[in-house]
């Protein structure tokens, strides 16, 4: 693993024989050479034997493009290795397999296949100082950023994740790296697709946002008067919805529905919809622990086993020691202790009020309780509780980047998740099918 100020490959790592005099004088020459030459001949033959195993695709393909745009490539200006300017292929349409031709690229060594996104010339001009060390390696055909982004979850900071990747670079890394981007891009798909600002699955509005934006939103509303339900719904949820009426119409008329998980993405796909973001209260809340801390909104934590709560407020607070929690308690409370709960809340002064009983009791029971609740932002957030308190581990982030976390759950409670999972997912695309074939025919 690389350190700052290092050089790349080899000579980072630092050993009593590799400081030595023999080393400096007879090694050191060759493993430049070594860790220069082994990546990119390992690119090159990959990207000779895929341009060997996939020309008469490509060939198809060529055609396709000429008879449906009159032209086989378009070139893009890109900002490569030491800012070194090159031209990126495609093919000129926007069917399956339009990036093949980068290939070519990859072959020439403008490119790899892990590195940092290809810039263009615009936004190479405008990169952070401190961003530009990512024109010491080659551009890659998948970048952490990208495939994070197929997959929605590409949050954090791009030149951020280029660092760790430049310093954390491995031929193993790069291999994981290309396997995870290869699947997120199927899951993906190519061309490019309608994004609305908000969409319609099986019966219930979602809004098509950003992490950022849903933060933002919550921030603005903690600032207003009204009280505000929001919810983040999964296929699951969708499924409950559809033969829920009580939660489809509480959901109906929530404030806002975000988007959670790798299922509403590829059902947005089945519509020919894309999706901004995987806006999901996991995900979502340190983000938001870290923004309420800097704006100063405070936050009640309801819900999840005795203890639970209390381990994640505590947890949040260590990490943004300036984040103000008004309250906790968990969420197996009598009908009977009900009204001192709503009372310790409002109490609280809390401006977000977050409940983790699970959907949809979480949902509902905020919208019976709204007009007696205080804090202006109610969000139903599921078990995140329960990862935050570090009661149930979340899963690694390469499974959230191919959009598998929902079998590491799946592994985790086999018992509780097996419906969810293994009878509600293709239930899910089968009740988008429907709905597609009924857009069709309307
Ligand atoms: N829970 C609760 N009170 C209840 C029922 C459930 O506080 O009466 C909690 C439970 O302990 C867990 C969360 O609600 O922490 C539900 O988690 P689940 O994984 O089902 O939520 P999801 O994220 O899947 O909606």
């Amino acid at each position: 693993m690389r350190k700052p100020g290092d050089l790349p490959g080899p000579l980072g790592k630092s050993s009593r024989f590799r400081r030595s005099w023999r080393w400096r004088r007879f090694w050191q020459p060759i493993a430049i050479l070594l860790a220069e030459l082994l990546p990119r001949l390992f690119d090159l033959i990959l990207a000779l034997v895929l341009l060997f195993l996939l020309a008469p695709f490509m060939a198809i393909r060529a055609v396709l493009a000429r008879w449906r745009t009159g032209q086989v490539i378009m070139v893009s200006d890109r900002v490569g290795r030491l800012r070194s300017p090159f031209k990126l292929l495609s093919f000129a349409d926007n069917a399956l397999g339009r990036r093949l031709p980068v290939l070519f690229n990859i072959f020439a060594g403008n490119m790899a296949f892990a590195g940092p996104r290809p810039l263009t010339p615009e936004e190479a001009r405008a990169l952070r100082p401190e961003d530009s060390i990512r024109f010491c390696i080659r551009p890659g055909l998948f970048s952490p950023h990208t495939v994070r982004h197929k997959t929605g979850i590409a949050y954090d900071d791009e030149g951020e994740l280029d660092r760790e990747f430049y310093y954390g670079e491995s031929t193993r890394g790069n291999a994981g790296l290309v396997a995870r981007g290869t699947i997120s891009s199927l899951l993906a798909g190519g061309g490019l697709r309608e994004m609305p600002e908000q969409f319609s699955l099986l019966g219930v509005r979602i809004i098509n946002t950003t992490m950022s934006e849903a933060i933002d939103w919550i921030i603005h509303r903690c600032r207003g008067t009204t009280s505000n339900l929001a919810a983040f719904v999964n296929p699951d949820c969708l499924n409950v919805a559809y033969k829920n009426s009580v939660y489809h119409d509480v959901l109906t008329n929530a404030a806002c529905v975000w988007p959670d998980g790798i299922g509403i993405n590829v059902g947005c796909r089945m519509l020919g919809l894309s999706l901004r973001e995987n806006v999901n209260g996991t995900d979502m809340f340190p983000r938001l622990c870290e923004r309420a801390a800097r704006e100063n909104i405070s936050l009640y934590l309801l819900g999840a086993r005795p203890d639970i709560a209390r381990l994640a407020a505590e947890n949040m607070r260590f990490k943004f020691p300036e984040l103000r929690i008004a309250g906790y308690r968990d969420g197996y409370f009598s009908q009977e202790d009900e009204a001192q709960v709503i009372h310790d809340i409002n109490q609280s002064g809390a401006d977000v009020l977050l409940v983790a009983f699970g959907a949809p009791k979480q949902e509902v029971w905020l919208a019976g309780r709204q007009h007696e609740l205080k804090p202006r932002v109610l969000i139903g957030v599921g078990g995140l509780f329960d990862f935050y308190s570090g009661r149930i581990p979340r899963a690694p982030v390469w499974m959230r980047e191919i959009g598998l976390e929902w079998t590491w759950r799946l592994m985790q409670e086999p018992g509780r998740m097996w419906r969810r999972y293994v009878i509600g997912n293709p239930l899910f695309l089968f009740r988008v099918y429907r709905q597609k074939l009924a857009e069709h025919s309307a």
